[in-house]
């Protein structure tokens, strides 16, 4: 079984949801899809078994020593990667796209691609199973297929090891990376926030949802903190057959177990918002 954690924006909490269920009883398969800003390894310290680079494109590099600085390329890219620095023209590997056509006009054929290989892909052991994290360099792009590989990865080690359970700790938003996360999954959490701007994120998220064929479920947190659009939240899942499995109160321990490096189950396993958590998720385990 497979369960994505997803919200509609950055900041919801939904790490810590992720983080909360991977250490729920039984041993799981925990794969950080974040790819871009991964954080659970902070929180798991996994002890790393293997590490593989991932080839996430191509960028243009230039060899000065051919290079004349007549300045075509600058003004024929579209991305403004390339420009004048102390003498030399250069290129910003974050805003090369790799597009090659600076290559093709170059008149000294003095520029080349190379492979973009910052980013890579983690996995090995962690306090209660197995993990698989993928973490992608800055400006370095294709992070769906990052998130396919991870996920891939996951399956691989879940097979291997008779771990039926992968907890997917997806990214924030409604991009590829999130579609790539969401395929083949049997369940998706999304987690919102009370707040305008959360409930726009949650039909947004929906929306997406709605096309793939998965049991959606919908957690309010820090629903104390407006009890009002908390309720207009309520409502939309509603009017909407929506499942709103559980919500839960601002609660400082939260920040205090992520500064412990610990989820909330291990760090106040008998608090109100440790037990909801695990109904919620016993809820969401008990309905293949
Ligand atoms: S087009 Fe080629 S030769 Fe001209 S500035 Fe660019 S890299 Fe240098
Ligand atoms: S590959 Fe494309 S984006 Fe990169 S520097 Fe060349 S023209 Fe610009």
């Amino acid at each position: 079984m497979e369960i994505a954690v997803i919200s509609g924006k950055g900041g919801t909490g939904k790490s810590c949801f992720s983080a909360a269920f991977a250490t729920l009883k039984h041993k799981v398969v925990l794969a950080d899809c974040d790819v871009d800003a991964a954080n659970l390894f902070i929180l798991f310290n996994p002890e790393i078994i293997e590490e593989k680079i991932y080839i996430s494109g191509q960028k243009a590099i230039i060899n000065q020593s051919k290079c004349t600085r007549c300045g075509i390329c600058i003004d024929y890219c579209r991305f403004d990667a390339i420009s004048y620095k102390e003498y030399q023209v250069v290129i910003n590997e974050t805003s090369c796209d790799g597009c090659k056509l600076c290559t093709r006009i170059c008149p000294s054929m003095a520029i080349d691609l190379i492979n973009s290989d910052k980013s890579k892909m983690f996995s090995g052991n962690f306090r209660n199973g197995k993990m698989v994290y993928g973490r992608l360099a800055p400006g370095e792009e294709n992070s769906g297929k990052l998130v396919s590989l991870v996920r891939e990865k996951a399956r691989e080690i879940a097979k291997a090891n008779h771990l039926d359970t992968i907890i997917i700790d997806g990214p924030p938003g409604i991009g590829c990376s999130v579609i790539s996360s969401l395929t083949g999954v049997n369940h998706a959490v999304i987690i919102s926030e009370p707040s305008l701007s959360g409930l726009s994120d949650l039909k947004r998220t929906l929306e997406i949802v709605s096309k793939f064929n998965i049991k959606t479920w919908v957690i309010i947190n820090k629903y104390d903190l407006n009890k009002d659009v908390a309720n207009d939240i309520f409502n939309y899942c509603h009017d909407n057959n929506i499942i709103l499995v559980g919500k839960i109160p601002f609660s400082s321990d939260i920040v205090t177990a992520m500064v412990h490096c610990q989820s909330i189950i291990e760090y106040a396993p008998y608090s109100n918002i440790a037990l909801e958590i695990e109904r919620i998720y016993n809820m969401i385990i008990d309905e293949q």
